[in-house]
């Protein structure tokens, strides 16, 4: 048992080590990527269900490692929020994310919206709301095109500051929304004191539809309620014919996962609009 408990002991700290370690990683080379343009926005498309027609699309990090490759949000995002580097990469996502609506405006092929996501850390810059409002000056892009995606925990957490810095994002005209619903704390009660404008219901609730009566019957009641409340709702994770089935039944607003696309490069996005202009 002794041993045994040594051996545990050794584990641990090996895999603290290895943490920390990667951790270290991340950081050392995060900084790097960002001036390297090792960095891509991808982008996964946003339909409307009533009429299958293509909305927007939302942007979604990811990371060209030279030698490890592609690398997923999951893996550097909280390193970013811990080091502060959220923020310089936070306002360079919002820039390429302008960028390619109004890029796609340009060549004909329709005023689309483009979400955002923006984590709770980067409301701890003063400087959060007039940087989005000079991006989006400078790249000419209409505020309306523009949705931010926010996270439960920054509304449960939220200081007065944070509600003033909500209150202005959504006077100069952009969407709010409110990512992974059902996962944190809030209720749909809730958010009433925040200028919240839509729901994204978390792909936990999705993925066993129809099989898990209990997500059903959440879902719908949460889309009943969003509407009461005259909240628009999106469902993200869609990957069968079954799971579009019931959210268009129950009048899901707008849907988003595999079935449709993947999250996909810009220059795709522009390709795949290009051979299906009207879908
Ligand atoms: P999220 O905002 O909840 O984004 C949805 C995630 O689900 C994305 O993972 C997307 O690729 C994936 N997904 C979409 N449809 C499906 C589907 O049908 N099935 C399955 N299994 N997955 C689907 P991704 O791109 O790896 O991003 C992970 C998370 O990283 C995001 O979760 C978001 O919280 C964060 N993230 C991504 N880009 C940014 C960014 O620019 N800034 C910040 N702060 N966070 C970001
Ligand atoms: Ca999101
Ligand atoms: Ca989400
Ligand atoms: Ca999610």
């Amino acid at each position: 048992a002794k041993a045994n408990g040594k051996h545990q002991v050794q584990l641990f700290t090996e895999a603290l080590n290895a943490e920390a370690n990667y951790k270290l990683f991340v950081e050392n080379n995060l900084r790097r990527a960002l001036t390297q343009n090792e960095l891509e926005v991808f982008y996964q498309p946003k339909l409307c269900l009533k009429s299958g027609q293509l909305l927007g699309m939302e942007a979604l990090l990811r990371w060209q490692h030279p030698e490890k490759g592609m690398i997923r949000p999951d893996q550097f995002i909280s390193v970013a929020e811990e080091t502060g580097l959220i923020i310089p990469i936070g306002k360079w996502v919002v820039r390429q994310a302008c960028r390619m609506s109004k890029q796609i405006a340009a060549i004909g092929l329709g005023q689309l919206q483009v979400a955002i996501n923006l984590s709770p850390k980067q409301f701890s810059d003063p400087d959060l709301v007039g940087s989005v409002a000079a991006i989006l000056n400078e790249e000419q892009l209409d505020p309306r095109l523009l949705e931010l995606e926010l996270t439960e925990s920054l509304l449960l957490e939220a200081t007065e500051d944070t509600r003033h810095q909500l209150g202005r994002l959504k006077s100069l005209g952009l969407t709010l929304a409110m990512d992974d619903f059902g996962t944190g704390y809030s209720s749909l009660s809730y958010l009433k004191k925040f200028p919240i404008d839509v729901i994204k219901i978390d792909r936990s609730f999705i993925k066993d539809i129809p099989d898990n009566q209990d997500d059903m019957e959440i879902t719908s009641a949460v889309i009943a309620m969003a509407h009461n409340l005259k909240l628009k709702v999106v469902a993200e994770g869609i990957e069968t014919g079954a799971q579009l089935g019931f959210l268009r039944r129950q009048q899901c607003d707008v849907g988003q996962g595999y079935l449709f696309d993947k999250p996909i490069s810009g220059r795709e996005l522009i390709d795949s609009l290009r051979r299906y202009p009207c879908r």
